[in-house]
């Protein structure tokens, strides 16, 4: 399993990827609100990109595939985990939904995602979103030269399962650079002291995927949409970050 290491130049591209990525996930935050059809929040990823300059990097991902991704974004509503294809389908007062975004620019993917409440929701879905951030600014910290992939991943389940809470197995982070998979797959739960060690110029979308339930997961017949198979609330947050001497640098930042 080889990691890219990233060049300065590659690096500075990315970034600039990441900086529009993160500028569409802004907007669909300012827009998210009761009524919206998940199809206006995708419309608004397009018209950011293209007025950017990047291009979708799920639209058509991946290539080769009978069952493309039809779209710009992913959505995902309540039980729904990743991967949900915008729609005529509207945000309520109550939701949980969950933003995913993927730009490439100047032959460079950025990749992240969020999820929030759309109006007042229940104490224990804020809960739900409080532990899964944290999770992800968990695994981002210990992204120092000389850890390991593992303790990225224990990282996370330990603050998780700490939180009484569970992460998803089917699912977690990657390499992310001129291709939207590199090496390696960043699991979400493991043991510390296994796997690749970081070394600066090593870029990541890291991921966590975390529920309250069971983390057993289904696709419903889309051949996209994850839901959770008990039907139970879930959230994901995800940052693309690079390694560097200084430890880690979160490249999609939101303002
Ligand atoms: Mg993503
Ligand atoms: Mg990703």
């Amino acid at each position: 399993m080889a990691i890219i290491i990233k060049s300065r130049a590659d690096i500075q591209a990315m970034k600039e990827s990441a900086q529009i990525n993160a500028e569409v996930l802004c907007k669909l935050r300012d827009a998210v609100r009761p009524g919206v059809k998940t199809k206006e929040l995708d419309k608004i990823a397009a018209e950011t990109i293209a007025q950017r300059g990047g291009k979708p990097a799920f639209l058509g991902h991946p290539k080769g595939s009978p069952h493309p991704f039809p779209a710009i974004i992913t959505v995902a509503i309540n039980e729904q985990l990743v991967h949900g294809i915008p729609g005529e389908r509207m945000l309520a007062e109550g939701d949980i939904v969950s933003l995913d975004c993927g730009t490439i620019y100047k032959g460079f993917v950025s990749d992240s995602a969020f999820s929030m409440g759309i109006g007042k929701i229940a104490p224990e879905a804020q809960r739900l979103l409080d532990v899964t951030e944290t999770s992800l600014y968990k695994g981002i910290e210990v992204c120092v030269p000389d850890n390991r992939i593992g303790d990225i991943s224990y990282a996370i389940q330990t603050y998780v399962e700490g939180q009484g809470m569970q992460v998803v197995r089917e699912y977690g982070g990657h390499g992310v650079g001129r291709s939207m998979w590199e090496d390696p797959h960043i699991p979400n739960w493991g043991d510390p002291g296994r796997g690749n060690r970081l070394k600066p110029g090593m870029t990541f979308a890291l991921e966590p995927m975390v529920m309250p339930g069971d983390p057993t997961t289904r696709v419903l017949q889309d051949h996209w949409t994850v839901v959770m198979a008990d039907g139970g609330l879930c959230a994901h947050f995800e940052h693309t970050i690079v390694v560097t001497e200084n430890g880690p640098e979160i490249l999609t930042k939101m303002d």
